[in-house]
């Protein structure tokens, strides 16, 4: 008997873990130890918890057995809703928030609920491939618009206004920016809301990278700039506070819900369905919101991130053939490599080529959305001498190759 997956898949991708994922299990299979640097999972590479979150799981283990509510405890729901505020979120109470098993759980909620056939999305390229990914399982159509290697990665407001059809119904932000590490400046998240008030369209915000800003960043919420309109700001604990095993995420419903009800009804259908998140992750949250100090040390000269960070791309940049723009926050660097150089036609057979010569899972840039075969992502989170260890193999593997068709 044949099975099929069902049609609904069949454009949806999500490679960061896709076969060449699969090709480090086998290799791992063979007794080969890889380095995977395909997702930004910092506890993996010996970024401990926070002590603040390890006291809140050991004082709620004895009453975390218990479903909450579907949004999520009340308490937990009140912290976030102080902590959107404090971030300049607009008009955010406790009943606007969802607790989510991760937020990569709400993001497929938030476009279940919203998507019908034909309706158009405008999300970035590169982008966190989930947003794609989640808009296609909902029914829509995710139509990308340009981030500008040329100009820090900001998002092409140009390209944006071309895009915008009679189908539209709303833009995805993403900043800090995954896979970029661009963080957006005010004035940029300024333009793009006001094009979502002049096109009627809603604002979807992925603000999860927020407190991992370098340099003296500031993070700037674009709901922040837009209370006349419904702004959905999605954030959670697993990069700041290391740990995505916990699955900690939310959504806010922020800005102007007057004319959101069917909306929102559709949304407490779908939380409600999977009955609540996981009250384990959720009774980490009130502590991990009120401690700053841990999230700092990491991004602050001397810090673990921060030094990973410059290494990683000075050293980078310092291979032929290899450039890139410095990314401000996150964990992740997205370099430009010269295909004609490397004779690069294949970005997804470049990644594969060099974990089965040299033993490192990069992602290439397809997995983000970008058409052209020319990127990838490190993920730098690999303490200095296996991060040394893993620039060095790449350098190595680039002396030599040529790619094959
Ligand atoms: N959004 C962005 C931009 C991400 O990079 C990630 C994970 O890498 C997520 C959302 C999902 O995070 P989680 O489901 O762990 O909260």
């Amino acid at each position: 008997m044949v099975i099929n997956k069902s049609l609904k898949l069949e454009n949806v991708r999500y490679d960061i873990r896709g076969p060449i994922s699969d090709e480090a299990d086998r290799l791992e299979k063979e007794g080969i130890s890889i380095i995977r640097l395909n997702t930004g999972n910092p506890a993996a590479f010996g970024f401990e918890a926070p002590v603040s979150v390890l006291n809140a799981l050991t004082e709620s283990s004895g009453s975390s057995a218990q479903y909450s509510s579907s949004k999520g405890l009340a308490n937990v729901r009140e912290a976030i809703a102080r902590y959107s505020s404090s971030m300049g979120i607009p008009n955010v109470e406790a009943d606007d928030v969802y607790t989510g098993n991760g937020v990569s759980e709400l993001i497929q909620v938030a476009m279940q609920a919203f998507l019908n056939p034909g309706d158009e999305i405008l999300i970035p390229t590169p982008d966190y491939p989930l947003w794609t990914a989640a808009t296609i399982l909902a029914g829509g159509t995710a139509v990308h618009y340009i981030c500008d290697e040329e100009q820090d990665w900001y998002p092409d407001i140009d390209d944006i206004k071309k895009k915008i059809t009679s189908n539209t119904r709303a833009i995805v932000v993403i900043s800090p920016n995954n896979p970029t590490g661009t963080v957006y400046p005010k004035e940029l998240l300024g333009s793009i809301a006001e094009l979502a008030r002049e096109h009627k369209l809603v604002l979807f915000s992925d603000e999860i990278y927020d407190r991992l800003i370098m340099d003296g960043g500031e993070h700037v919420s674009i709901s922040s700039l837009a209370p006349d309109l419904l702004t959905v700001v999605f954030n959670g604990l697993s990069k700041s506070h290391q740990i995505c095993g916990y699955r900690a995420g939310w959504m806010v419903l922020a800005g102007d819900k007057s004319g959101a009800g069917g909306y929102i009804e559709g949304i407490n259908v779908l939380v409600s369905m999977r009955l609540c998140s996981n009250v384990t992750g959720q009774s980490v949250i009130c502590a991990a919101l009120e401690d700053t100090q841990s999230v700092k040390a990491n991004i602050s000269p001397g810090g673990r991130l921060y030094e990973q960070r410059e290494y990683a791309y000075n050293a980078l940049i310092n291979i032929p053939g290899i450039s890139a723009v410095k990314p401000r926050g996150t964990l992740y660097i997205f370099p430009k490599i010269d295909t004609e150089m490397y004779g690069i036609t294949n970005c997804e057979k470049f990644v594969l080529d060099f974990l089965r010569e040299k033993h490192v899972l990069l992602t290439h840039g397809r997995s983000y959305n970008w058409m052209k075969p020319d990127h990838f992502r490190v993920a730098y989170l690999p303490e200095m001498d296996e991060l040394v260890e893993v620039i060095s193999r790449l350098s190595d593997f680039l002396a030599t190759y040529q790619q094959s068709s």
